[in-house]
């Protein structure tokens, strides 16, 4: 019994392995909320901006919803007062580094010296640390994820790109942006383009008008089961 029990089927080898790239090996990181909500993340990334925050958050409040910031470690530490205002009103602050870089060109020392730095900038202004990480670009490799997960992050990629930061016509943007939606998704906008604050308004009553419940990302970060 226990030379056969030492020895694993193919198929239990398989589960093992699905369980732990499910687990830890597994990258820590959300790409999709849970599709069986109708519920959808509002992201914007890159500030923040003094120009876009401030009507960014604005209009959120307007319609009383929460999204998620991921900011830049150098442009918070420029603009305090605007991540203050984030967290005054209930937004969500995450890590998108300090001074966005594409972290894959890094060595490990180096990812995690610009994914801490711009941790401890947030931590610095809010009070507290933030556990949402987004590597620039949408580029990482296991190295990256492996670090984020260290320092205590979960890294959010996303399941939208409109592509607002490329300053598309706002009729692009529109149809790019009302069309894909579904159940769990995850929108990545950014902080600092004007068609996005032009049609901001417009997306979340098309959003409430459909169903769907906005929450900050974090919110859709799978709960560890409880024992
Ligand atoms: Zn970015």
């Amino acid at each position: 019994m226990l030379t056969h029990e030492a020895y694993k089927s193919p198929a239990d080898l398989l589960a093992q392995d699905i369980a732990e790239q499910r687990q830890n090996i597994a990258l820590r990181k959300l790409i999709r909320g849970d599709t069986k909500r109708r519920w959808i993340a509002l992201t914007f990334d890159d500030g923040p901006h003094p120009n876009y925050t401030p009507k960014i958050v604005a209009i959120l409040r307007q319609h009383n919803v929460r999204a998620t910031f991921f900011v830049v470690g150098k442009m918070a530490e420029k603009y305090p007062n605007l991540v203050r205002l984030l967290q005054a009103s209930g937004m969500e602050i995450g890590n998108h580094t300090y001074d966005h870089v594409n972290l894959t060109k890094l060595n490990e020392g180096a990812i995690a010296a610009e994914i801490e730095r711009c941790g401890e900038v947030i931590r610095r202004i809010t009070g507290s640390q933030p556990t949402l990480f987004r590597p620039p670009g949408g580029d990482y490799n296991p190295t990256v994820a492996r670090v984020a997960e260290r320092l205590g992050y979960w890294m959010v990629l996303w399941t939208d790109d409109p592509g607002d930061y490329a300053q598309p016509p706002e009729s692009v943007l529109r149809r790019r942006l009302f069309t894909n939606i579904s159940n769990g998704g995850v929108i990545l906008l950014h902080d600092g383009v004007s068609e996005t604050v032009n049609l901001l308004p417009q997306l979340i009553e098309n959003l409430h008008k459909e169903g769907y419940e906005i929450v900050p990302v974090g919110e859709m970060i799978p709960k560890p089961p409880t024992p």
